[in-house]
């Protein structure tokens, strides 16, 4: 059957890179198809059903204040809500949520039928049209053609993924589903440079069979922290979950068997997460350590299946049985699901501009776990990048770049595609410089501007941004209005020293023992500022001078992101620039002098000469 149709945007794959990119590119404007196996494949979590946590939080809270769809699903399916470091400062807390996985897939699904100018087509994709070295549109196994003036690649662990347990192996691009083979031989034919990562998941366990009463409980926050700035109330009731250990003798269990292990028997070639370690990696890692934590998470609200949080393995099924029944409360337990490994193919992020599209191969872009990372919130803030990318090519209008300095999304592209991957990659806050301005809570604040000029947001977005804006204008005029006495500020009840400097309310917000209610008794009109408003104050207050003295690296930094290198730029020709260095230059490839700042053995003085020759260029 052949059919012809054509697209500004195509996105191959509808898992959580896929998603994003499909709604960022549609509400941008541009005709847009988001090509999936299956409808059921769309939202689909692959490992553990929760979003968010520290740094991945940051990232949802980013592609919420886009008006991208993650947030709003995560909160729709959010079954218990838990702010992460919430006894540490602001800019380090990250709002984590487990999600009922039933009712995130039907949401998302939901939300992308719903979305305005995308198309759902069901089919695999097996080959990609190219004229040139421009790629024009993809071949589906049917013999469908679909033409499209841009491709957003986002296939996973689909590509040549081999599925692990103990000494068994099978294709499969996750469990119960085929690996993409064609798509990854067709890849080959680019002469990318590729490589090979694993990661694993844990056995799911039947909820039925755990002895629950002798386990003890977590519950959720009384006050959820959702992931949009959009979001007002819970949609889905919240559940507890269940916290146990394993002990001496379930490491007992898996040193024993540890030569049975896919990934440590030698089966699996490919770099695994080290921040996401399995059980055996633990054990022989943290050989003192007699236990380690177990988080039972209800994987949703109707089916039995439960997630044991922190046991991810690829030890044969006999021994998974063995070693949850070690483990107090699971004495009984009966596996659903056993536990795996999966090593699939990666494309070194290097050959990406900051834009996620191929250098080489040019209208192809390439977003989520096929970039090098791990985890859902990456995977969706990439493809959040490549869909707006991929829409402004099509548009003709000018790529959007993120930065180090305005968002945690900038610093993961630029780690990506300047520096690659040695492991999965996964967010952090300490990889971010500028963590004090980046917060979870300012994120709309940052982002949501630009989200409005790209005309991707919603009416509703804009007039909740318009108003929250305007409320902290008006709650920061009234905090700085008037400076107070030392003698006026200790009559309200807060030390400070006789000194004789006044300080406005907003001041004093500065220290960290002083709360807003504090200078309300200083200033009594201030308790009229709405309580959420209150908060965002207090934290940019707590924040202020500390950014002030950012400000400095954040503008060189955005001067030299003004810097653009041109594609085809050649560094050998310039004089004083070593060998070595210009070699690595060329390999980078950096789009921007803040970019080429960062290549290894980059020096201020190699830095003034590029700076020079590209002044010629202009
Ligand atoms: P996926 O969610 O994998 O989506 C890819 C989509 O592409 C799928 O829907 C697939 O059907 C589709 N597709 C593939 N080929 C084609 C084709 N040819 N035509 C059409 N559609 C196609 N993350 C963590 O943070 N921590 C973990 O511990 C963790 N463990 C994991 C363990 C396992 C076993 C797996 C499989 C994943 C794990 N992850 C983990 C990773 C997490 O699932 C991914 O990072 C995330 O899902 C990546 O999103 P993605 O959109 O890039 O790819």
């Amino acid at each position: 059957m052949f059919h012809v149709k054509h697209f500004d945007v195509l996105v191959i794959g509808g898992g959580h890179a896929g998603a994003e990119a499909a709604h960022a590119a549609a509400r941008m404007g541009a005709r847009t198809a988001l090509v999936t196996m299956t409808l059921s494949g769309i939202g689909v979590m692959s490992c553990n059903p929760a979003i968010g946590g520290l740094g991945k939080g940051h990232l949802v809270r980013e592609i919420d204040a886009m008006d991208g769809v993650m947030g709003k699903v995560a909160d729709k399916a959010g079954i218990q809500f838990r702010l992460l470091n919430r006894r540490k400062g602001p800019a380090v807390q990250g709002p984590r949520a487990q999600a009922d996985r039933a009712i995130y897939q039907r949401e998302m699904l939901a939300a992308t039928q719903a979305q305005d100018n995308l198309t759902i087509v069901e089919g695999e994709v097996v080959d990609l049209k190219m004229s040139g070295q421009k790629v024009t549109g993809v071949e589906l196994a049917d013999g469908t053609l679909l033409h499209s003036t841009t491709v957003v690649l986002t296939t996973g662990t689909f590509l040549r993924g081999i599925i692990h347990i103990g000494e068994e192996k099978h294709s499969g691009g996750r469990m119960g589903d085929k690996a993409s083979v064609k798509l990854a031989e067709r890849i080959d034919s680019f002469g990318l440079p590729l490589g090979r990562l694993k990661t694993g998941t844990p056995p799911r366990l039947d909820t039925r069979t755990i002895n629950w009463s002798v386990l003890e409980e977590q519950q959720g926050d009384d006050e959820p922290a959702f992931f949009s700035f959009e979001t007002t109330k819970l949609a889905a009731k919240q559940v507890a979950c269940g916290i146990t250990h394993t002990n001496e003798r379930t490491h007992e269990i898996i040193s024993k068997n540890l030569a049975r292990s896919a990934m440590y028997g030698g089966h699996i070639d490919g770099t695994g997460p080290r921040y996401c370690p399995s059980i055996e990696d633990k054990v022989v890692r943290f050989a003192d350590k007699t236990s380690h934590q177990v988080f039972l998470e209800p994987e949703s609200l109707t089916g039995h299946t439960v997630y044991p949080n922190g046991i991810s393995t690829s030890l044969p099924v006999d021994v998974q049985e063995d070693y949850i029944h070690s483990i107090v409360g699971l004495e009984t337990a009966k596996i659903l699901q056993p536990g795996y490994a999966i090593e699939y193919d990666y494309i070194d992020p290097r050959a990406l501009d900051a834009s996620l599209q191929l250098r080489a191969t040019t209208h192809l872009f390439l977003a989520g776990q096929i970039n090098g990372t791990t985890g859902y919130e990456e995977a969706a803030a990439q493809g959040l990048v490549a869909g707006i990318n991929a829409a402004c090519l099509a548009q003709g209008r000018e790529p959007v770049q993120f930065s180090r300095a305005n968002s945690y999304i900038g610093v993961m592209i630029d780690d990506l595609t300047t520096r690659g991957v040695t492991e999965p990659y996964r967010m952090f806050t300490s990889r971010a410089e500028f963590r004090l301005s980046l917060r979870a809570d300012n994120a709309d604040q940052r982002l949501t501007p630009t989200a409005m000029d790209l005309g991707m947001v919603s009416v509703q977005r804009r007039a909740l941004f318009d108003s929250k804006r305007d409320a902290l204008e008006v709650g920061y005029q009234a905090l700085s209005r008037e400076a107070y006495t030392p003698k006026h500020i200790s009559r309200a009840g807060i030390a400070v020293k006789e000194d004789g400097t006044r300080r406005t309310p907003y001041q004093l917000l500065a220290f960290p023992d002083v709360q807003f209610k504090d200078v309300v008794r200083v200033q009594p009109d201030l308790s009229a500022i709405d309580r959420p408003i209150q908060i965002q104050l207090a934290r940019d207050a707590l924040y202020a001078n500390y950014i002030d003295r950012q400000q400095k690296d954040i503008d060189r930094i955005k001067k030299d992101e003004a810097h653009v290198i041109p594609t085809g730029f050649t560094y050998a020709g310039i004089s004083g620039l070593s060998n070595e260095l210009s070699a690595k230059l060329e390999s980078a490839r950096p789009d921007n002098l803040a970019q080429a700042a960062r290549v290894e053995g980059m020096t201020p003085a190699a830095l003034a000469l590029l700076l020079a020759k590209l002044r010629q260029h202009q």
